[in-house]
């Protein structure tokens, strides 16, 4: 049986049988791995701690036949400012959906690794977790292919312009349809207003985590983001992400945390 060794981030765990844990190890080199930890649902166990999601652990693998098998780890990292925090918890959790989500296993995607890890290091020190979060989620949806598409129609393909009228992003159609086009359209649409439009190129053009940790998204627009982002994938992988729910459920928005 061959073996190997990876670093990565366990995105989520299920019971596996009466002992075991299936992990979601998201690796730097090999993409996301479905792993088995045996015995790790017994307190008693080595792979206890380290098995759960937002740890990073240098693991040592075995090549299973339907799972990889966790045979040591070492926990690297186990984010415990962002543990203690009810609210960052959950923007930690939700990203970890979205890549979980947006990703095919054993895909190697370095970049959204170092991405994904760099932005949960510096959601521990943020001031505005709201907004780093917002402005990471829009380059993991682009890393992983499912940005939506903002500059022009979907429908008729034209250049949207600023002089003409307002815009709406049609999640079902994948981005945004121009006025004309929106129009005789029937499905469900939100206003791409100006502001939106504004802060979506901006955080475009921000180019690394760095960056987005000190990126402002105006309080008045993080209802509108967030709806947006969740319309997309609502439309992208045909239902709410969990985490997107809890997030609604504590109402960040209106306590100004959204
Ligand atoms: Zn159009």
């Amino acid at each position: 049986m061959a073996s190997f060794s990876a670093r990565g981030l366990i995105l989520k765990r299920y019971p596996l049988g009466e002992k075991d844990k299936l992990c979601i190890l998201f690796t730097h080199t090999y993409g996301k791995l479905r792993v088995s930890a045996r015995g790790a649902r017994q307190s008693s166990s080595k792979l206890a701690g380290v098995s759960e999601p937002m740890v990073i652990l240098d693991a040592h693998l075995h090549q299973g036949t339907t799972f990889q098998v966790l045979v040591q780890a070492e926990a690297i990292e186990t984010f415990p400012v962002i543990k203690t925090d009810i609210v960052l918890i959950s923007y930690a959790m939700f990203l970890l959906e979205l890549v979980d989500r947006l990703t095919e296993d054993e895909d190697p995607a370095s970049d959204l690794y170092e991405l994904l890890v760099r932005t949960l290091y510096l959601l521990g020190a943020s001031r505005d977790p709201a907004s780093l979060v917002l402005a990471a989620q829009w380059h993991v949806l682009h890393l992983t292919g499912y940005m939506p598409r903002i500059r022009e129609c979907c429908m008729c393909d034209s250049r949207l312009d600023a002089t003409a009228g307002l815009p709406f992003y049609a999640a079902h159609r994948g981005g945004v349809i121009c006025h004309r086009c929106a129009d005789g359209y029937r499905g469900e649409t939100l206003a791409f207003t100006r502001p939106l439009q504004s802060v979506l190129h901006a955080i475009g053009d921000l180019m690394t985590p760095a960056d987005w940790s000190s990126f402002t998204v105006a309080d008045a627009l993080k209802p509108m983001l967030w709806q947006l982002v969740r319309s997309h994938m609502k439309a992208m992988t045909d239902r709410d992400l969990k985490t997107m729910v809890f997030l609604d459920a504590l109402r960040f928005d209106a306590i100004g945390k959204a």
